[in-house]
């Protein structure tokens, strides 16, 4: 036994404009899956930007404000080491998913795949099953046609608006967005943006579906590079299935000389890539396993055990043992807890607060008519916690001298404020020309909220 792998199945073709799929709508073990997934998925997206924490949107990220708000954290744009630690956990995981269970992201979780399952379902709702659908798109135009698809233009469209919607906010607190809504309010900049992922959705979901697989995702395109013979890909049983002919149910298919495919073609009618897995594994296949659901189901009537198409390994097929714990599965996996348990220190150690200090640039130093040294800063404050939090400021270096530094200042959570300091200190006090030292900045309230900044004092 072995995978029917034709080398023109993985080459990457070029764009070729192809007729729609019409995809036949199909139940079974792995739909279920999917449309359990799905409406999970869609509900999480829809319902996270009305959660509360604190009296706050859980999860924002307010770029007018520069700011990322996860329940009690806030991140800004100093915090970018995040965003490049979270790139790294989500690509070894999807490495790691992906030589393990090849592109079942694409087939059960990936928005693309999500959003045109929903938009499927409400085409055949109204315009019937697949072969009603065939036939209406070939019939000429009528009124029965124009309201069918009237119809189904009108709910996509809104289905895309209300996508956009829900998800420009969790850019603009949700508060604002639909009372602004609600009283036509929008500014310029979130209508354009709502409009512009409504058409992107419509045209993506309504429109383009498996072709932005096929042709625009670039993980369809390096994924075979991910996969290796112990990757559960979905697979059609050559051996078993060969030579497929159409027979009726009491015909004994061995004595006929055929193998167990009776070509009804339903793996192909349910399969939402367009494709034929009987050819051998191809690139656009997405792992979905509607083509499992489809063949089982006729294995079924005719009495032939399932699993003419199945999730196997390349091992599997050979009569092997697919190997589970093989060196590059256990590499992207022991990277991938590695990246999340460095993430998770960060997170931990992450001080939620920013201070710079600014040297005044016009002079080193100044001498008082009290014969005194001054040298004057400017020291930048974000209090980067989701309250307000009182400082005190301090220096080390300069013992036995007495200094005036603010006390207890008072800032905002999410406000950078500027504070003056002069430091006035007699020079024989000091032994060098330039000292160096730290401003040490402390939170009354939360002591572990702490940070030095090391400067210079020049004297003359
Ligand atoms: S071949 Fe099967 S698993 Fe692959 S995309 Fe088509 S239906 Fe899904
Ligand atoms: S669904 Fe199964 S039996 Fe029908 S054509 Fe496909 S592989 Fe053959």
């Amino acid at each position: 036994m072995k995978f029917n792998i034709k080398e023109e199945h993985l080459i990457i073709k070029p764009y070729k404009s192809q007729t729609s799929v019409y995809v036949r709508e199909q139940k079974g073990f792995y739909q279920k899956i999917r449309r359990h997934l799905n409406w999970l998925l869609m509900f999480a997206f829809i319902a996270m930007p009305f959660v509360q924490f604190n009296d706050q949107q859980a999860i924002l990220l307010d770029v007018v404000k520069q700011e990322f708000r996860m329940f009690n954290l806030t991140f800004w744009p100093q915090d970018f080491i995040l965003l490049a630690g979270i790139f790294m956990v989500a690509a070894f995981a999807l490495f790691f998913i992906t030589t393990w269970l090849g592109r079942v992201w694409c087939g059960y979780v990936c928005p693309q795949t999500v959003w045109t399952l929903a938009y499927v379902w409400v085409e055949h709702r109204i315009e019937g099953t697949r072969n009603k659908r065939m036939a209406l798109d070939k019939a000429p135009w009528s009124l029965n046609k124009a309201y069918k698809k009237t119809l189904k233009h009108i709910i996509w469209q809104l289905m895309s608006l209300f996508t956009a919607t829900t998800f420009i906010s969790y850019f603009v607190p949700v508060n604002e967005l639909y009372s602004t809504m609600l009283t036509f309010n929008w500014s310029g900049a979130v209508t354009f943006w709502v409009l512009f992922f409504a058409i992107a959705t419509y045209a993506n979901a309504g429109w383009m579906r498996e072709h932005v697989c096929i042709h625009f995702c670039p993980y369809s395109r390096f994924q075979s590079a991910m996969f290796d013979k112990n990757t559960l890909l979905v697979a059609y049983d050559t051996q078993r299935g060969e030579s497929r002919a159409p027979r009726k149910r009491k015909d004994d298919a061995k004595a006929l000389g055929l193998g167990d495919c009776v070509d009804c073609n339903l793996c192909v009618d349910v399969c939402p890539a367009g494709i034929d897995i009987r050819n051998g594994i191809q690139y656009e296949c997405i792992n979905c396993g509607l083509c499992i659901d489809a063949c089982d189901q006729t294995m079924d009537k005719f009495n032939y055990p399932k699993g003419l198409i199945s999730y196997t390994s390349e091992q599997q097929l050979a009569g092997k043992e697919t190997n589970r714990f093989n060196l590059k599965l256990v590499s992207y996996g022991v990277l991938s807890v590695l990246f999340v348990l460095l993430l998770g220190i960060w997170m931990n150690n992450r001080i939620p607060l920013e201070a710079n200090i600014i040297r005044d640039r016009t002079a080193l130093y100044r001498v008082n008519f009290e014969g005194v040294v001054e040298n004057t800063y400017t020291l930048k404050i974000l209090n980067k916690t989701q309250s307000p939090l009182h400082f005190d400021i301090n220096v080390d270096n300069f013992a036995g001298v007495e200094l005036a530094l603010p006390k207890n200042v008072l800032i905002e959570a999410g406000i950078m404020q500027e504070i003056p300091i002069t430091l006035a200190i007699n020079g024989y006090q000091l032994e060098k020309k330039i000292t160096t030292f730290d401003f040490i900045i402390q939170s009354i309230e939360q002591p572990a909220i702490l940070v030095q900044k090391n400067t210079v004092f020049f004297r003359n």
